[in-house]
């Protein structure tokens, strides 16, 4: 039996842990932090990541407990729509539409499928050598035949593969992330995103009469408050007039639930996703801007992808080549794609967030499907066949 391991528990890692594991490899999981419990907050899992679960066995359960949004577009402040899409349009068009869950909803999910004893908590990996695939932790050497880098924005085993490659750089936006009691709220909770000058609102459905909100603003980095309750009275500054529920979903949030980051992403793309037995996958390998809501979907794809290709029978180190000429082309489209949205968003003068809102009311006007199509790219891919 060969021998993986990855680096990172988030949801990259997990999922390529898991479907190492199915495909018989013996996976060990290093993860430096002492629980595996993510930030409270939703996930949109769009049709292109539930294809990928399927096939580690979890699409049905997340399609189970997930909220199948019932209207997703881009509205104005106001409230008014700019561009709309409706879940059934999604669904006929590409056999599933985007759902939405808490992320711990994933990640557990996500969790149940690794072997018992796979996974290693307060185990952060200190070097990795390519060549090798030996593995420096804290809690002392481990080697194996495949290493999967899981590790992250600040991926340290990036850093150490693609020396003097360039950091995520700031994408201009900060953003929040919040779920608050969606129960009794005196409008209706429509799943849309809100654009405003330089600001978005989100507003998420969840199972459970929860509702899943995050927004951004543009902004400097660095200006987050140490106090909680500072940090929601600046949100609901920021998005007071807005149309409703906005401003009531706003003053529901529990202070110490809101989680503000800043967004960086990778501007400049990897010449490679691998080196010698190293695989760097999710965000480690393509941070991007949340805009598309994809980091995490391609997180899972890269894993389906690169447990398939590990498995058909060559080389460690053929399989990783493979790897990069498969997911480099697409990933990078994608940041890109997401880095452009996230310019539309940060535009701030009237002029311009006219023009910005024209533009996308015109393309709305061509109906629902014109919406859709624009996501074809990105939604219509299929996990290799096995
Ligand atoms: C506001 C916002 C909204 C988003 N919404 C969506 C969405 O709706 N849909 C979507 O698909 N994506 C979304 N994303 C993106 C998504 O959150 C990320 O792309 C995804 O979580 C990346 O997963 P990952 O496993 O690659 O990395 P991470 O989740 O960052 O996991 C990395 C793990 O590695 C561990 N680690 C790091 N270094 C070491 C080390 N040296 N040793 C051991 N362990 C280590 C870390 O502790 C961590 O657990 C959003 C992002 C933001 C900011």
């Amino acid at each position: 039996m060969a021998d993986a391991l990855v680096i990172g528990a988030g949801i990259g890692g997990l999922t390529a842990a898991a479907a190492l594991a199915r495909r018989g490899w013996k996976v060990t999981v290093c993860e430096r932090a002492a629980s595996i419990e993510p930030v409270g907050s939703g996930l949109a899992i769009a049709p292109n990541a539930l294809r990928a679960l399927d096939t580690i066995g979890v699409g049905d359960r997340v399609r189970e407990l997930a909220a199948l949004q019932g209207v997703a577009g881009v509205r104005r402040p106001s409230g008014g729509w700019l561009s709309r899409a409706d879940v059934e349009a999604a669904r006929a068009r590409y056999g599933d539409p985007i759902v939405l869950l808490r992320r711990a909803t994933v990640v557990d999910l996500l969790a149940d499928l690794l072997p018992s004893g796979a996974l290693r908590l307060n185990t952060a990996v200190r070097d990795v050598d390519a060549a090798s695939g030996r593995v420096t932790t804290d809690a002392g050497e481990l080697r194996a035949d495949l290493v999967v880098a899981a590790d992250g924005i600040r991926s340290a085993a990036r850093r150490a593969l693609f020396p003097g490659h360039p950091e995520p750089v700031y994408s201009g936006v900060t953003s929040w992330r919040l779920v608050v009691p969606g129960g009794g709220v005196s409008a209706p909770v429509v799943g849309a995103e809100s654009w405003g000058r330089g600001l978005v609102f989100g507003v998420m459905p969840l199972a459970g009469d929860e509702v899943y909100c995050y927004a951004t603003a543009a902004v400097p980095a660095g200006r987050g408050h140490a106090d909680p309750a500072e940090e929601k009275a600046g949100l609901l500054r920021l998005f007071r007039g807005w149309h409703a529920p906005i401003p009531e979903l706003l003053s529901r949030a529990d202070p110490a639930g809101i989680v503000r980051s800043d967004v960086f992403f990778m501007d400049t793309p990897l010449t490679a996703f691998h080196r010698g037995r190293v695989a760097l996958l999710g965000d480690a390998a393509h941070s991007m801007t949340p805009n598309l809501g994809q980091g995490a979907c391609q997180a899972i794809e890269d894993a389906v992808v690169l447990a398939h290709l590990v498995d058909e029978g060559g080389s460690v180190e053929d399989a990783l080549a493979a790897y990069t000429r498969d997911r480099l082309p697409r990933t990078t489209a994608i940041v890109r794609r997401s880095a452009s949205i996230n310019r539309l968003t940060r535009l701030a003068s009237p002029p311009a967030v006219f023009a910005r809102d024209t533009m996308l009311s015109l393309a709305g006007l061509t109906g629902p499907s014109a919406a859709l199509r624009q996501a074809d790219a990105v939604f219509n891919w299929w996990p290799p066949a096995s």
